[in-house]
């Protein structure tokens, strides 16, 4: 299956694709050329029934078998994405706009948490303690939940699906994916490929759609957990509706990453570092630093002036193009929604040092395509540092002090990642125990944990009691049984003398 020979996109259930019920279906775009070039069905309640049926179905003996060769199939399964990363890579990069090589690194990504989850066996053993009491010993158990629902975004149609099913499905869960409408190849092509890797039908599956398809799956009673990566209002909605319905809710949410500037901190080296995180995949990252604190004197003149000419020699260019530093947005009414904020940036008096509108590239002039755009002498009042953007739009904050780089960064209603960059260690010590906000880089810009650690965000950014992948994955698909046990030497009993007790056990 690859793209150019997919024209409609269905849904996965029960090992095979399956046409929709609803007669409904959005627009798959190729943002690079401004095309429509798919077409993909928005599944029907029924639809999403008939998907959870198949998981339910499933569900008994998928957790019957043991987690070593839950972990083989995995193992297949990395080997066959490892073969054809470049196939799916392709493929993303012609649906979401990024370049190529940045589409092949979040399948990267998403395989070290495929590497993780082929663990199982470790990471799903229990504690034993022996001798609680007299002949009596204690052991811990952790058990899948049933059906787990992943619901994703478009900004990473393979890794942000790849933080979940793996680990989901090595604890003993079966599973169905909602992705993203705006990107939805990627899920099926992961759908055939853990097929082919040997997973049992009905094991994965995956329903394509909206709103429609989230509501069904958040209200369904047959799913048991349901995990979500989106925009804050989405991800407060999933997690209030989902824990209404009865169901283990982890829901993270939107961004507005500050990279704060210590006054010793190399000036090229900080620039570098925010060209990358800033306007990597046009900024559409929920990791991306949209904000830079620039701390001291003469920190924001040095910071901005240094970084001004390469902002506007950023190469922007469609997806495709191995030379290029980005590629276009993702769709025309989400680079509508960026230009919005440029003009309110414009409007409240922001000076906008690089202004990346109304570029064209030549041959792909229909593209969605916005160019690097920097705003100087932003302060926290204005919509472009409160809200997130989602695109290639950096603004500058000066502070006086480390202290109040720190406020600034405490008070913003996301929390999801920051950065410091600095070379007094002590400044960074204070910074990394101070600061509240969820992961923390020093001296690195995109501080995005590996896959046996552990990603999630704070406050508004993050509406989660676990963390996605590393070991608050494994806690979240699954849940603890604590067995006590005692084999009685003889049946003799105790003959009836004193046998009851009924004050509370305690070790005498
Ligand atoms: P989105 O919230 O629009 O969509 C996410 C998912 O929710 C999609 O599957 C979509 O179909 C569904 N959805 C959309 N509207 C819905 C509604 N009204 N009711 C029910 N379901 C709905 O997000 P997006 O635009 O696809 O992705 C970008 C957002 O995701 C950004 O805010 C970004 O910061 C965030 N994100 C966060 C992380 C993280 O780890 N915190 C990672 C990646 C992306």
């Amino acid at each position: 299956m690859t793209h150019e020979r997919v024209s409609s996109y269905s849904h996965w259930i029960s090992g095979r694709l399956t046409p929709g019920t609803s007669g409904r279906a959005g627009d798959v775009f190729n943002p690079s050329l401004g095309l429509v070039a798919a077409r993909v069905a928005l599944a029907s309640e029924a639809d999403v029934d008939a998907a959870v049926r198949a998981a339910r179905a499933a569900f008994p003996g998928w957790a019957a078998i043991p987690a070593l060769k839950r972990a083989r199939v995995m193992f297949k399964f990395k080997e066959i994405v490892e073969q054809r990363r470049d196939e799916l890579a392709r493929l993303i990069a012609s649906e979401h706009g990024k370049l190529v090589s940045d589409a092949a690194g979040e399948v990267t990504r998403g395989l070290e948490v495929v590497e993780f989850a082929c663990g199982a066996p470790h990471l799903t053993k229990g504690e034993f303690a022996p001798d609680v009491g007299t002949g009596v010993d204690s052991y811990s158990l952790r058990q899948p939940l049933g059906v787990a629902a992943g619901i994703t975004p478009f900004n990473f149609p393979a890794m942000v699906p790849m933080w979940m099913f793996p680990v989901a499905l090595v604890c003993g869960n079966t599973f169905i994916l909602k992705p993203s409408e705006r990107d939805p190849g990627a899920g099926l092509l992961l759908a055939r490929w853990l097929t082919e890797a040997g997973l049992p039908p009905g094991v994965f599956n995956v329903v394509n759609g909206d709103k429609v398809a989230v509501d069904a799956l958040l209200r369904h009673p047959q799913v048991d957990a349901v995990s979500f990566v989106g925009s804050t209002p989405i991800a407060e909605y999933v997690q209030r509706e989902g824990t209404a319905h009865g169901k283990r809710v982890q829901a993270l949410g939107g961004a507005k990453n500050h990279l704060v500037m210590l006054p010793d901190a190399d000036v090229n080296q900080v620039a570098d570092a925010l060209l990358g995180a800033a306007y990597g995949s046009a900024g559409e990252r929920c990791m991306a630093i949209s904000v830079a604190v620039a701390v001291g004197e003469d920190t924001g003149d040095r910071l901005v002036r240094t970084l001004a000419d390469r902002v506007k020699n950023l190469r922007v260019d469609q997806s495709q193009n191995g030379d290029a530093d980005m590629g276009p947005l993702v769709t025309a009414a989400h680079r509508e929604r960026v230009l919005g904020y440029i003009d309110a940036g414009v409007r409240e008096g922001a000076q906008l040092v690089v202004d990346g509108r109304g570029l064209k590239v030549p041959g792909h002039e229909n593209g969605f395509f916005l160019g690097g755009c920097l705003f100087d002498q932003v302060t926290p009042a204005m919509k472009v540092y409160r809200e997130e953007i989602f695109g290639p739009v950096l603004v500058v904050v000066r502070v006086p002090t480390l202290a109040d780089a720190v406020k600034l960064v405490n008070a913003h209603e996301f929390a999801n990642g920051t950065s410091l960059f600095t070379r007094d260690g002590g400044a960074a010590r204070t910074f990394v125990q101070q600061i509240e906000v969820g992961m923390v880089g020093v001296n690195v810009p995109i501080p995005v944990p590996m896959a046996f650690m552990s990603f999630g965000g704070w406050r508004r950014s993050s509406f989660a009691d676990h963390a996605m992948h590393g070991m608050e994955g494994v806690r979240f698909y699954t849940r603890l049984k604590t067995v006590t046990s005692r084999w009685p030497e003889s049946d003799a009993g105790s003959g009836g003398k004193g046998g009851a007790e009924f004050i509370m056990p305690t070790m005498k």
